[in-house]
């Protein structure tokens, strides 16, 4: 059998000796298996390094400073207390750190300042709640990975070199006229709107027409990009509608402040848009990428398939073998499913153990019989329920196609009818229009 793929996707190796979390490992590991990471606990300072040194630096690295104070018998003197700078010394220096210290060494400025100077990611005072520490962890993951480009959209000329923002992750896209921005932004979806103040100057209404849509994506930003100093034309701009003024300074510094915004825009939209226990699409980004997809579908001309899954009698699972385990149900699923898929194809966790997913340029049919190589997949792995005890689960599901069906919305309430269809003819099968009409 292949070797399955790791249950979590990330790592946080942690270097503590400390009461505060040895108490609740296992409560700190459950909320950690939520956000998708697990935790390899160490005790042992030379082994916490050898780790670290051989890590490939995709993990997060945590140490608690209460180590230094509670050694074995590590120290070749005989000592038990390990100075931080002997530490930080032995900590392989092309990684960064995060630090936990207790009130006390939070408030001595000196030890800080050596802190946010000894490879630094971030540092964090106990006593701090466990799901608390996993929240901020998670934070670090996401920020730690580059995701999508974030898409700027420029009004007017504004000179950038935009090369070289595509290669810190901002596609630019000039526009011309401010009377049809609007259009624009709609059909691209930007996440940063760029106006120079020569156009606000001349079409003040621009901004207020983009801002007050109600549909408009709420983690977008609207700058303003002012090339003279104009305090009253800043001061409109911001009560207009403006998120925020940049100086049209050189070049190099402009980019630089737009990388900086588009970093943020990437952390919020990875933050919305996806579920957190399987790092999947979630409802909210789901259905931006699927509207998306069918503009596309429309544009090309091609077909799509959405379907809708749900894992069978999964209150039995959780009642059975307790809710973790229920997780872990959901969790294999998911990697399940985003190994199989194309790159086109979109997944998302759409709720509890309800999952949908958008084949891209397949027909009906087709996605019926994708859908059923899944479901035949995912009933193929052994769960270890108990000691040398397998069970096999299964899901259920529905299709529905595009063009027949128009909007992403029609798609999944056909999809989830046909998902009904399923459960009622017995579960464990995947149903469409016609093999709905069938079992009728
Ligand atoms: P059916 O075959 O008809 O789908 O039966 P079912 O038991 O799966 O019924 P239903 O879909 O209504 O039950 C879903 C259950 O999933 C209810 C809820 O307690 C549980 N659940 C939802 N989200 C999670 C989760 O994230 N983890 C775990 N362990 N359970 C969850
Ligand atoms: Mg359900
Ligand atoms: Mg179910």
């Amino acid at each position: 059998m292949p070797h399955p793929a790791p249950l979590y996707r990330n790592h946080v190796l942690l270097l503590s000796q400390s009461f505060f979390i040895k108490d609740n490992r296992a409560e700190l590991l459950l909320h950690a298996h939520k956000y998708d990471f697990d935790i390899l606990f160490f005790d042992d300072v030379s082994r916490f390094v050898d780790a670290v040194a051989h890590d490939g630096g995709d993990n997060l690295y945590v140490i608690d400073l209460d180590a230094l104070h509670n050694l074995q018998a590590d120290m070749p003197d005989g000592r038990r207390t390990l100075l931080l700078g002997e530490l930080l010394q032995r900590l392989p220096g092309d990684h960064s750190y995060i630090y936990l210290q207790s009130a006390r060494q939070g408030s001595r400025f000196m030890l800080q300042q050596r802190l946010v100077d000894s490879h630094c990611l971030a540092y964090a005072e106990k006593p701090i709640a466990n799901d608390v520490l996993v929240d901020k962890l998670f934070k670090l993951f996401v920020q730690k990975k580059r995701g999508d480009p974030v898409r700027m959209v420029v009004l007017g000329d504004a000179v950038l070199d935009d090369a070289a923002l595509l290669a810190r992750g901002v596609e630019v896209l000039r526009h011309q006229d401010a009377q049809t921005l609007h259009l624009r932004v709609k059909e691209l979806e930007p996440d940063l709107v760029l106006i120079t103040d020569t156009e606000y100057g001349r079409t003040d209404a621009i901004v207020r027409v983009l801002q007050k849509n109600i549909e408009a994506d709420p983690v977008r930003e609207i700058a303003l990009l002012q090339c003279r100093p104009d305090p009253a034309l800043t001061r409109r701009a911001l009560a207009d509608g403006f998120d925020m003024v940049l100086a049209n300074c050189e070049a190099d510094l402009l980019a630089a402040q737009l990388v900086g915004r588009a970093d943020k825009i990437r952390i919020n939209k990875d933050l919305i848009g996806k579920d957190r226990a399987t790092g999947l699409l979630n409802k909210v980004g789901l259905q931006k990428k699927a509207q998306g997809l069918i503009r596309r579908a429309a544009q090309e001309g091609r077909p799509l398939a959405l379907g809708v899954i749900d894992i069978d009698k999964f209150k039995t699972i959780n009642d059975t073998w307790g809710h973790h385990f229920g997780d872990i149900v959901i969790k294999r699923l998911s990697l399940s499913l985003s190994t199989q898929l194309g790159e086109h194809d979109l997944l998302s966790r759409f709720g509890g153990e309800e999952f949908v997913m958008v084949f891209w340029d397949c027909t009906r049919e087709e996605g019926r019989r994708r859908l059923d190589a899944l479901r035949q997949a995912f009933g193929a792995i052994p769960f270890e329920v108990g000691p040398g005890e397998l069970r096999q689960f299964s899901f259920s599901g529905g299709v529905a196609a595009y063009p027949e069906y128009r909007s992403e919305n029609e798609l999944f309430l056909r999809a989830d009818a046909m998902l009904y269809v399923a459960k009622q003819g017995g579960r464990n099968r995947i149903c469409a229009e016609e093999t709905a009409l069938a079992l009728a």
